[in-house]
């Protein structure tokens, strides 16, 4: 039976508030790919409709036969008060994604069937149960092969984006205490025939985003990715370990290749830090190295740093701020670290009794979720907005656009990434006051 089919992403209050400008050079200037991915694996025997709230409002009201629903972490309560909508109109709900397959015992309870892990290898079981009207509670899906995996169909996304989002891999093979991948993704890295990917970049616009957790994780795989990429002519970005240092040829084949910026998880300038949350394959002494060799090759570095590990005091932001500067990176995106239920780490701070808050719509690495050691809450969220303020003053800014001209990546766009940056989280900083009084009373 042909059913008219909607998949669905929400979005938090103060993102929906958000004016449409703004939001459409947010940070949804990229695609997200989930959705493509899902419709792409759905027969055309079915007609499938994509709604995407961070792009325009939900259409609750349209004829549906089955809703599969996505949702990370923070979206999990937007995505239940959808679930109750549909619902009670009697239209079937699945949900997949993060918070599925991290806390599926929670979710079970708001919608009629859950979806563990991938779903590519349980989608056709899962649409047959659907036509036939016996959805199963949980389908376990799992680790996929890339191989000969459909393409996205972007045809369905509600807008044309400036930077078409690619994957080439899938997974990683490093496990950092703080990070959900492995709960998600299962354990280890795969790659996607470089011919794949190479042929869906044919027919993408010139400016790429790779949502790869590490492009490089698998060196030999991202030299064949490069090498073929030179003739395309592209421009990307992407995701890279601090590893790829000890490669300085893989780095000038990348900037070959195109690529004019590597976002890279330093997430500490603190060892002790990074030992303690098991991410051993960064050394903070090797920071300054990785950068001048991507400076070299005119790749610009984009630094993701969290604040509120166990080792951060009250002078870790503005020590970290200052390390920005010394070592020039030339973006740097400031974040709390998150423990995502379902997760070990998560767990461990329960046990604990460090949780401060099981509202999950503030587990998005922005707020202060729970007690860190040396900091209170207040200390940790003010510290890391007076970060983002700090390093993106228009007179650092200033300093970083006259380096401009060693990278690839035009002028404009740099000034814009550096505005964008400053601004990202510009709508969330009350909601966090309101938080913060919230824990505090
Ligand atoms: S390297 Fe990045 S994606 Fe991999 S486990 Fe660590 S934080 Fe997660």
């Amino acid at each position: 039976m042909a059913m008219n089919i909607h998949l669905i992403a929400g979005a938090r209050p103060f993102e929906r508030a958000m004016k449409p400008v703004r939001w459409a050079f947010s940070s949804h200037g990229i695609a997200n790919l989930t959705l493509p991915w899902l419709a792409g694996l759905i027969p055309p025997r079915h007609h499938v409709t994509i709604q995407d709230e961070q792009v325009a409002p939900l259409d609750l009201g349209a004829p549906m036969d089955l809703a599969l629903i996505t949702a990370k972490t923070c979206y999990a309560p937007r995505a239940y008060a959808v679930a109750a909508t549909l619902r009670a109109r009697g239209v079937p709900v699945v949900m997949g994604g993060c918070h599925a397959s991290l806390y599926p015992d929670e979710v079970q309870g708001h919608v009629d069937s859950v979806v563990l892990g991938e779903a590519e290898p349980i989608i056709q079981q899962l649409l047959f149960d659907a036509a036939d009207g016996c959805l199963q509670a949980r389908y376990i899906g799992g680790a996929v092969s890339f191989d000969g995996l459909p393409l996205p169909r972007r045809d369905l996304l509600p807008k044309r984006y400036i930077i078409d989002a690619v994957h080439a891999s899938r997974g990683c093979s490093h496990s950092c205490g703080f990070c959900c991948m492995r709960s998600v993704y299962g354990p280890g890295y795969r790659a996607r025939p470089v011919g794949e990917t190479i042929d869906e970049l044919r027919g993408l616009s010139p400016y790429l985003g790779f949502h790869d957790e590490n492009l490089v994780a698998d060196r030999e795989h991202a030299r064949e990715l490069f090498t073929a990429m030179i003739p395309l002519g592209k421009l990307w970005m992407g995701q890279a370990s601090v590893d790829i240092m000890e490669d300085p040829e893989l780095i000038e084949l990348a900037g070959r290749a195109g690529c004019t910026g590597f976002l890279t998880g330093m997430e500490t300038i603190s060892q002790a830090n990074l030992v303690a949350a098991n991410k051993t394959q960064n050394d903070v002494a090797a920071y300054g190295a990785m950068i001048q060799a991507c400076h070299e090759a005119g790749i610009a570095v984009g630094a993701a740093m969290l604040f509120g590990l166990d080792h951060d005091t009250p002078d870790s932001f503005a020590e970290t701020v200052q390390a920005m500067h010394d070592l020039e990176v030339d973006q740097a995106y400031f974040k709390i670290v998150t423990p995502y239920p379902g997760t070990r780490y998560f767990d461990e701070l329960a046990a604990q009794g460090r949780i401060l808050t099981r509202d999950w719509q503030y587990y998005d690495g922005c707020f202060p979720v729970f007690e860190p050691l040396h900091l209170t809450p207040r200390q940790l969220f003010e510290g890391a907005c007076w970060a983002r303020q700090e390093f993106y003053r228009y007179r650092h800014v200033a300093r970083r656009m006259r380096n401009v001209r060693r990278l690839r990546l035009p002028w404009w766009a740099q000034l814009n990434m550096n505005r964008l940056a400053r601004d990202a989280f510009a709508d969330g900083e009350p909601w966090g006051e309101r938080l913060l009084q919230e824990i505090e009373a």
